[in-house]
């Protein structure tokens, strides 16, 4: 009796080692196909602007161009700076954030820090972003929290083929909790990509749904800076509808 006893013991002891070490194996290997993805995905993206810049900026050199034609290459080389000051941003923040402390934190109104947000993205006649004002407070960091709020209507907008793009905010409190929801009616995330999206490097891929760049840094750095703030971050999501990103954070008064 004991030796069966024994012997299904040492069975289920093996299977749980080998499971374990599969499914640590297997995540390995995931990140280090999204680590390879990504250096090539962030090449292409550092490359094709600074070629661009490198083609218009020898072409006025070259040319005597007209004062119209100059303004319009000036302003490619505008853009293509501003893509490539963006991704760097994006690397700095994630960079940044390993290291911010809980020191930096203040009290913020909430209101002015997602009204600082719209004011940055609804410049464009077919974004509508609705706010109800709330006059909540809470602790935190206002850059990375900025940050964060900013990358959320941002994929909002992106990763929306709606005529009018909509984004609805709305803060309630419960408890000792403020729960903020950021709805959009964008293209939606199917039930197996909304899994990973918070993974570092993760991205739905492209041709799947959408023709958007990206990074896959936005919300695992949105995740890892609410959750040093003591919050939780969770989407909701049907295709072709839109999604719902909820941040919950501890209520300052
Ligand atoms: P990026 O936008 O740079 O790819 P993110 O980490 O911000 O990186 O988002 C990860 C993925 O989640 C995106 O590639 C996109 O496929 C999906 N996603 C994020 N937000 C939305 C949204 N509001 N609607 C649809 N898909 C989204």
């Amino acid at each position: 009796k004991w030796i069966l006893v024994s012997s299904v013991l040492l069975i289920c002891i093996v299977t749980m080692c080998f499971y374990y070490t599969a499914k640590t194996l297997l995540s390995q290997q995931k990140l280090a196909l999204l680590k390879n993805q990504f250096v090539s995905n962030m090449t292409h993206e550092i490359h094709t602007p600074l070629a661009s810049i490198k083609i218009t900026a020898e072409a006025l050199q070259k040319y005597d161009l007209d004062k119209n034609s100059t303004s319009e290459y000036l302003e490619i080389i505008q853009n293509q700076t501003d893509k490539l000051i963006d991704l760097t941003n994006q690397l700095l923040n994630k960079a940044r954030n390993e290291h911010f402390e809980l020191q930096d934190f203040e009290n913020l109104a909430l209101d002015h820090l997602i009204r600082n947000v719209i004011n940055h993205q609804a410049v464009e006649d077919k974004v509508k972003i609705n706010y109800n004002e709330s006059n909540f407070r809470i602790k935190g960091n206002n850059v990375h929290l900025t940050n964060v709020f900013n990358n959320i209507v941002d994929n909002a907008l992106k990763y929306n083929r709606s005529e009018i793009k909509q984004v609805d905010i709305d803060a309630i409190k419960r408890n000792h909790i403020i729960e903020i929801s950021i709805s959009d009616n964008g293209i939606g995330i199917s039930a197996e990509n909304l899994k990973y999206i918070f993974d570092p490097f993760y991205r739905v891929t492209a041709n799947e749904t959408h023709d958007v760049k990206g990074y896959g840094l936005g919300l695992d750095y949105a995740k890892t800076v609410i959750e040093k703030h003591g919050g939780t971050i969770e989407v909701r999501s049907e295709v072709n509808k839109g999604s719902t990103f909820i941040i919950n954070l501890p209520y300052e008064g």
